[in-house]
Formats: structure tokens, sequence, C-alpha cells
């Protein structure tokens, strides 16, 4: 009898080890809470727009999402971003961050880009780290303690910090460097400074954009994925929660939907805390985030110059929003697609459930963009709310027989990771 293999869990992760089984002869099964496929990557229509719920891009750090595009016949959509650069807005200025760097440290401190922003005085010193000896790199070192000791506190707070906090969430004195990459305090060690580091890293990253994104939305992926792991046999089952799972007699035994299903190996690829509810041998979570997307449908000609480039982020407490993306004016198909109207994506960290941050969206938007929108341009605006994981990748993928965790339940984050993951080879 063909193996049968039960997935639990219909984004990316689910739907790539999905097919993976059925191409190798098993019997597949995959159970999705929601109602369609992709989970944080997939689809929202608003205004008669099909937009990106979630993820909105992919890094091309490694070669592999773009290689799954291409495999998936969207190889002629993939997109690059407009070339601007991200923005910051504080309590006292706003600048445009410079263009060369590396997680916000400048390659170049003595840029005019970043002189004008943290003065010559301090571009001086930062310039002069390379010849200070390093000394000890603990490997729980934190990249604000490291930053500030080497580079001086403005290079920390006006230029790494914006990059790190939105992306991190955690402020940069709490965010260790082996957290970004675990092989990172290593690296620092051989380069001998945080200058010749990012010079190195940035050598390194393939020419091009650092991310891209599909002609239509990157939920075309997903949907075209779930269409591949139908062709290759896989049933795909939505609407249908996974209550509870038992190893018993060398099966997985799972309820949902009112049954149970036996399968003999169980591919949970679902949130780390989900699977853990699931079988709760599994290893604690850190906890999950609960972030949330506001997205707005602006009639603003005085956004037609892109004032604050693709996007902006927040320091200092100044909005409630973390960060901006001005989403037509970071992708040429959805300025097209959007007929004249703006598409902004605000995201939150959501601290209590019942605040209203919808009602933030407009005010956050003004100041973020430098203008003053009256409630009236606002064509239509949504709020959706996700789990966003803190990247802590698990030590063992098959931590018990018959069990297999992929995507999010393995701790990876990101489609460049989880793809990656799936790659034979990587
Ligand atoms: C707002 C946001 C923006 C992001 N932007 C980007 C980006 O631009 N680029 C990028 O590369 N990454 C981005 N990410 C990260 C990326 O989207 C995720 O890392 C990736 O999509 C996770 O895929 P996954 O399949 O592991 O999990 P998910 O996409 O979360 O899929 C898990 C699925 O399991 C289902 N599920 C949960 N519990 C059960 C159960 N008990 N039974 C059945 N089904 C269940 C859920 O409904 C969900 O569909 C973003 C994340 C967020 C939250």
């Amino acid at each position: 009898m063909a193996e049968r293999v039960l997935v639990v869990g219909g984004g990316v992760a689910g739907l790539l080890a999905a097919r993976r089984h059925a191409r190798r002869g098993a019997v597949v099964t995959v159970l999705e809470a929601g109602d369609g496929w992709g989970g944080r990557v997939s689809a929202l229509s608003l205004a008669g727009l099909q937009l990106d719920a979630g993820a909105e891009s992919f890094a091309t750090r490694t070669p592999h999402v773009e290689a799954l595009a291409r495999e998936l016949g969207l190889g002629p959509d993939i997109v690059a971003p407009t070339r601007a650069p991200a923005w910051v807005v504080g309590p006292d200025r706003s600048y445009p961050l410079p263009t060369t760097g590396w997680l916000g440290i400048p390659t170049r401190p003595l840029h005019h880009e970043v002189r004008r922003i943290i003065g010559w005085g301090a571009a001086a010193d930062a310039a002069l780290e390379r010849s200070r000896p390093l000394g000890e790199v603990a490997d729980d070192a934190t990249v604000g303690s490291l930053v500030r000791s080497r580079l001086g506190e403005r290079v920390a707070d006006m230029l790494v910090a914006p990059v790190l906090t939105g992306v991190y969430s955690r402020p940069l004195d709490e965010l260790p460097l082996a957290a970004i990459d675990p092989t990172l305090p290593r690296q620092l060690r051989e380069a001998g400074s945080l200058l010749a580091l990012a010079e190195r890293r940035r050598r390194l990253a393939p020419a091009g954009a650092a991310v891209m994104g599909l002609r239509g939305g990157i939920w075309r992926l997903t949907a075209a994925l779930a269409d591949s792991a139908r062709e290759a046999g896989v049933r795909l089952v939505a609407a249908t929660r996974a209550e509870s799972a038992e190893h018993v007699d060398g099966a997985w035994r799972v309820r949902a939907g009112g049954g149970t299903l036996v399968a003999d190996t169980l591919v949970l690829a679902v949130p780390r805390p989900a699977a853990r509810s699931l079988v709760p041998e599994l290893p604690e979570a850190p906890p999950e985030r609960r972030v949330a997307l506001a997205t707005l449908v602006l009639r603003a000609p005085e956004l037609d110059a892109s004032p604050r480039g693709t996007g902006v982020l927040a320091l200092g407490g100044v909005t409630r929003a973390k960060a901006l993306t001005h989403a037509t004016a970071k992708w040429p198909w959805l300025r097209d697609a959007a007929g004249g109207r703006h598409i902004v994506r605000l995201s939150y960290a959501v601290a209590d459930p019942a605040e209203d941050l919808l009602a933030h969206a407009l005010p956050d938007a003004n100041r973020l963009l430098g203008v003053d929108l009256p409630q009236s341009r606002v064509l239509a605006s949504t709020l959706v709310e996700w789990l966003d994981a803190s990247p802590a990748a698990v030590a063992d993928r098959r931590p018990l027989a018959g069990l297999e965790l992929v995507g999010s339940a393995a701790g990876l984050s990101g489609l460049a990771a989880i793809v990656g993951a799936e790659t034979p080879g990587t």
C-alpha cells in the first residue's frame, strides 16, 4: 500500500511538502483551516483589485524562489520593485536612508548620503572603525552593543535601528547579531571589523534588487503551487482544521472536520504554537507576535510623485504604525492596475486586540508620507491580522517517528528560507 501522508496547513510550506511527497508516490491530503490556499501568501480583494494580503515579495539572496516561480510558469511575471531609497520619518526629521549599506551599516561612512544624516564628525569617527582592533565578540553580542561601541550612537540610532527594528520588532540593544544569521558572529571575527563585514556581505549579495515580486501579486505563487499540487495528485481539503494528533500503533490519527484521518507520515506546516497544540511533545516555541497590515486605497494626486519613495520606516514612536509601503510606487504593475489610485500598506504591532488600528491608518499615512489627505480620499480600506514568527529555527525537523516539520513549524520565516529548505541540496 502506498504511504499515506497528511499535511496540516495549506500555506507555501505545506503545499510544497505535499507536492514533494505526492511526486514520490505517496497518497497525500492537505488540511487547511482557512477557506483558501497560501496562508500568509494569499490574496485580498479590495476596491476591485486583487492585492497581496500578507507577503508581497521574495528575497533574492538565494535563487530558489525564482526557480520555483519559473517552474510554475510564472517566470515572465517576475518583476523588480522600483529602485528608490527607503525613508525614515522621526520626531525631528525625515531623511532617505543611504543606498550603500548592509542592515543599515554604511559601507562608505564618508559618502555624502551618510554625512548628510549623521554629520561630518560622526561619519569620520565611523570611517576609522576598520583600524580599531575588534577584541572579543561574544556569540550573544547584540547589534546595539557592537554598532554603538564601534560605529557610534548616531550610526546605531539613525541608520541601523530604522532598518532592523522594523524587521525584528526589538530594540537594537536586545537583538543578538546571531538572531539575524547564526554565522554572523564568526563572520565578524573573520572580517575583523563591522565595516569589512558589511562590505563583504554586500559584495556577496546577488546583483540587482534584494527582493522581487510577481506581476499581479506574490499570492499568484501559492495559487499556482496549489494547482501544481493538485496536478501531482494531492487532495486539498480547505475549511477543515486539524484539532488533535496522536501517534498510535505506528500511524498518526488526526481529528478534523468531525472525523479521524489516519496517516503514516504527518507533516506539520502551521505556526509553531499551532504545531505544539497538535503534538504536545514538541518543544515550546517562542511566542509569535501579532502584526496587522492596514491597506488603504487612496485618491491622492499628491502622491503621484512618490514623495517618500517606495516606503517609510517610522522612528521614535512618531506614528502608531511601524512602517509604510507605498505599494503603487513600489510596484509599477500595481500602479497600472490601480488606474490613478494609490495603495498604501501600513504595518502595526498588535498590543491590544481591542484597539482599532484601522483608525490610525490615515493619520499615520499622512504623517509618514508628508501629506494631509482628508478621510474622503480613502476609497477603501481593510485590516488583516497575522501571526508573525520570530525566526528561531528548530533543531530537529523530524523530532518523532513519522513526523515532519516544515515552514513555520520548523521555525523558518520568509519565502527564501522556506522554499530553500524544500530544494534538494540546500
Ligand atoms: C504581514 C506579513 C508580511 C510578510 N511579508 C513577507 C514578504 O514580503 N516576503 C517573504 O518572503 N515573507 C514574508 N512574510 C513571511 C512569510 O509570509 C511566511 O514566512 C510564510 O508565508 C509562512 O509560510 P508557512 O506555509 O510556513 O505558514 P503559513 O503561511 O502561516 O500557513 C500556515 C497555514 O496553516 C493553516 N493552519 C493553522 N492551523 C491549522 C490547523 N490546526 N489545521 C489546518 N490548518 C491550519 C493556516 O490557516 C495557514 O493557512 C510575511 C509575513 C507576514 C505575517
